[in-house]
C-alpha cells in the first residue's frame, strides 16, 4: 500500500512551506503539486526539500486537480504504480500530493475511491490543511470552500505563528474547533511545530459568504456510541450508507465501544478501513462528514439500524 496523505489550504496559506519542512523529516517517493497558473511550479524551496529527501516531484499545472486536472493526477499516480509493480521496487512508499488553494479535497478522495486500482493501491486517510494564521478566522468565516476543508482536515496547520499577535492563534484554533472537533492542531513557524490550545472565545463566530448566511453543503456531526456496541450491526450499518449515500458520507472516524474493545473505526469516501483496538485516551464518539445530507437524517439511520448503540 502506498500511503497518500494530501496537503491542502487556501492560496496563500503557507502550504509549500509546510511541506518543504515536511520532507526534511518524513520519507516520501513522490510529491505532486498542483497549481491553477499555468507557469510550473518553481518553488525552489521545495524542489531542494524534495530532492534532499531523495522524492521526485510531479508538477499539474493550468487547472485544478479535484475538477479539470482530475485526469492528470489519476494518470500521475498509476504510473507512480505501474512503475512499483513493473520494476524491483518496493511496493510499499509515499506520495504526498499538495493541492491548489482552491480544491475540494472530497472531490479528490471520491476520484481515488472510484478507480479500483487506485483504491487497492492507496490508502488516503490523512488530510493535513494549512491556515493562515494571520487571516485565517476571516477566511474561515467568510470562504464557504475554506472552511470544507477545514472541517474534513484530520490535522489543521495554522501557519506563519511567528507573526501573530497575542492570543490571536488560540482564536482561530477555537474557530477551527467549532468547524472539527477531532483534528489535531498544530502552530507552525516555517514548518517547525508547536502546539496550539483553542481559546473560549466569548464571541462565537458567524459564518457568511458575502453577507448571506449559507446553509453549509459540508457539515460535520459527532454521536457518542454505547459501551457494548454490536460490531455487526455497525458494520453492516456502514455499508448500507456507504452504498445509499455514495457521495454523501465523505467520512467517519472514532471509536465503536464493542463488547470485544474498542475499535477505531474510519472511512473515507468509499474506503473503509479495517477497524483497528483503540488506542487508550481516546475519546468514546464517532465523527461523520457530511455533503448535502443533514445529521438527523444519519441519526435516525443509525438509531433504527443499530440499536445496540443506544443513540
Ligand atoms: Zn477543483
Amino acid at each position: 500500500m502506498i500511503d497518500a496523505p494530501l496537503v491542502s489550504g487556501f492560496l496563500g496559506a503557507g502550504k509549500t512551506t509546510w511541506l518543504a519542512e515536511h520532507l526534511r523529516r518524513h520519507t516520501c517517493d513522490l510529491v505532486v503539486v498542483n497549481d491553477v497558473a499555468d507557469q510550473g511550479v518553481d518553488d525552489a524551496l521545495l524542489r531542494e526539500a524534495a530532492s534532499a529527501a531523495g522524492a521526485r516531484v510531479e508538477p499539474i499545472v493550468g487547472g485544478c486537480l479535484c475538477c479539470d486536472r482530475a485526469d492528470e493526477l489519476r494518470r500521475v499516480l498509476l504510473a507512480e504504480i505501474g512503475r512499483r509493480h513493473r520494476g524491483d521496487a518496493v511496493r510499499d512508499g509515499r506520495v504526498v500530493v499538495e493541492t491548489s488553494g482552491l480544491a475540494a479535497p472530497h472531490r479528490i478522495t471520491r476520484m481515488l475511491a472510484d478507480d479500483p486500482v487506485l483504491r487497492t493501491n492507496l490508502s488516503l486517510r490523512s488530510l493535513v490543511v494549512v491556515v493562515d494564521g494571520l487571516g485565517g478566522r476571516r477566511l474561515l468565516r467568510h470562504r464557504h470552500g475554506v472552511r470544507e476543508q477545514v472541517t474534513l482536515a484530520d490535522r489543521v496547520v495554522l501557519s506563519r505563528a511567528d507573526l501573530a499577535r497575542h492570543g490571536e492563534l488560540e482564536e482561530l484554533a477555537a474557530t477551527v474547533r467549532r468547524l472539527n472537533a477531532t483534528a489535531e492542531l498544530a502552530a507552525s513557524t516555517l514548518g517547525a511545530e508547536r502546539p496550539v490550545t483553542p481559546a473560549d472565545p466569548a464571541v462565537a463566530d458567524v459564518f457568511d459568504d458575502d453577507g448571506t448566511v449559507a446553509e453549509p453543503d459540508v457539515r460535520s456531526c459527532r454521536v457518542d456510541l454505547a459501551e457494548g456496541t454490536s460490531w455487526a450491526e455497525y458494520a453492516l450499518w456502514l455499508e448500507m450508507m456507504r452504498r445509499a449515500h455514495p457521495e454523501r458520507l465523505l467520512r467517519s472516524k472514532g471509536i465503536v465501544p464493542t463488547r470485544d474493545g474498542r475499535l477505531l473505526v474510519q472511512s473515507m469516501g468509499g474506503d473503509v478501513a479495517s477497524p483497528v483496538p483503540a488506542p487508550a485516551g481516546v475519546d468514546t464518539g464517532m465523527v461523520f462528514v457530511l455533503d448535502r445530507i443533514a445529521p438527523e437524517v444519519l441519526v435516525r439511520s443509525l438509531r433504527a439500524h443499530v440499536p445496540s448503540a443506544g443513540v
